[in-house]
């Protein structure tokens, strides 16, 4: 049976450049970059190297990005480490990397977004409190692909005086990202999204942002974050980003097109269909389909019995009974949210397999709408 993947936003595979790229750093560059004998300097220059390829797709400096383990850590090391015994601002649709944390701070307001799933940056000036050490929002959001006005939010956080931060996750490498131009303070990427593997990722951290580390150890990261350097996984990002500098537009192009393909056959061969957060400005490769009277949880197994992985809500709360707190935010219904899938396309798909997971769609909402005690 073929097995076509459509969960992109989950995760993405390690492209073969990547891997070519990354290999002789586990095997034969294996120093530790903070020794000072030929080893530790063979790593080292890399690692710099590395750095300045990063730096230079988030139009940053080099000694402006921290290498992390992945986009938790880095939205952790931003809230925690900059908001620490203050109150923050995060949105209500938040990815849990930045929810959690900011919970763990003094105090949390989280603003919340419209029905297409944005917010608005009136509410983050309206949030804003005399003890406010931080404020958080998402470039774009992973369920819905909704794009949020994170430049307008960062001129009310220098205004304030409060350091802005991004969790782009889902953007970097989806659309370009100058974070200096954004006006961001600190600004988050994670590897495994764009074709690096897992457990590598970057904070960007523009310069004199008061920021302490969470991870305490040697003076790693100018000392903002302990632990030996993960030199290989630091070369697979790099040569990630190094790729999407190149054909990251065309790629964009390219999927936005399948993505749009997608969503026409879907609304036109299937009634009663909506796609959340239509009216949104959103990223080119996620759509987030509402098929009324449908459980998700049942559909999502009925298309991975024919070979189709979507998601039903992110990754992460997948098997959680609970609806997704994005679309329940954007003021869905329990029902509604739970009768939503997220499809997100990258570089695997083609037109035969955006038909092929059409077809499949009309069949098993059609199949499963007929068992349905309240689809009418
Ligand atoms: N932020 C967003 C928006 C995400 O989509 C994810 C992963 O799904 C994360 C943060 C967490 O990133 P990581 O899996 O690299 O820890």
């Amino acid at each position: 049976m073929h097995r076509y993947y459509f969960d992109h936003n989950a995760t993405t595979p390690v492209s073969p450049e990547v891997l070519e790229a990354m290999l002789p750093l586990l095997s034969d560059v294996y120093g530790n970059a903070s020794s000072v004998h030929h080893f530790g300097q063979m790593a080292r220059q890399r690692l710099d190297q590395a750095r300045a390829s990063v730096a230079r797709f988030l139009g940053a400096a080099p000694e402006e990005i921290v290498f992390t383990s992945g986009g938790t850590e880095s939205d952790n090391l931003a809230l925690l480490g900059a908001g620490r015994g203050g109150h923050a601002i995060v949105s209500a649709i938040e990815h849990p990397a930045v929810l959690a944390a900011a919970e763990q701070l003094s105090a949390v307001t989280k603003v919340p977004a419209d029905s297409r799933g944005v917010v608005d940056p009136q509410d983050v000036r309206r949030a804003l409190r005399p003890d406010t050490k931080i404020i958080s929002v998402m470039h774009a959001n992973n369920e819905t692909g909704a794009i949020q006005p994170v430049e307008e939010i960062a001129r009310i956080g220098a205004e304030a005086g409060i350091p802005v931060h991004v969790d782009g996750v889902q953007v970097a490498g989806r659309m370009p990202v100058d974070a200096p131009r954004l006006g961001v303070a600190m600004y988050t990427i994670s590897g495994h999204k764009l074709y690096a593997p897992k457990g590598v990722g970057a904070l960007y951290v523009r310069k004199g942002t008061p920021l302490r580390a969470i991870l305490h150890g040697g003076k790693h990261e100018r000392g903002r974050r302990g632990g030996t350097e993960n030199v290989a996984g630091a070369v697979a990002l790099e040569r990630a980003v190094e790729w999407m500098m190149e054909h990251g537009a065309q790629e964009a192009a390219r999927v936005a097109a399948l993505r749009d393909r997608l969503e026409q056959q879907v609304l036109a061969r299937i009634p009663d269909t909506h796609v959340n957060s239509a009216g949104a400005a959103r990223v080119a490769n996620t759509t987030n389909l509402r098929f009324d009277g449908i459980d998700s949880d049942a559909l999502l197994i009925a298309l991975d019995l024919k070979g189709f992985a979507v998601s039903s809500g992110a990754a992460c709360s997948s098997g959680a009974p609970e609806p997704s707190h994005v679309l329940l935010a954007m003021g869905l219904t329990r029902e509604q949210a739970r009768s939503s899938i997220r499809c997100s396309l990258g570089r695997s798909n083609t037109v035969e397999q955006v038909d092929a997971l059409t077809a499949a769609l009309v069949d098993c909402v059609a199949h499963l709408r007929k068992l349905s005690p309240v689809y009418a």
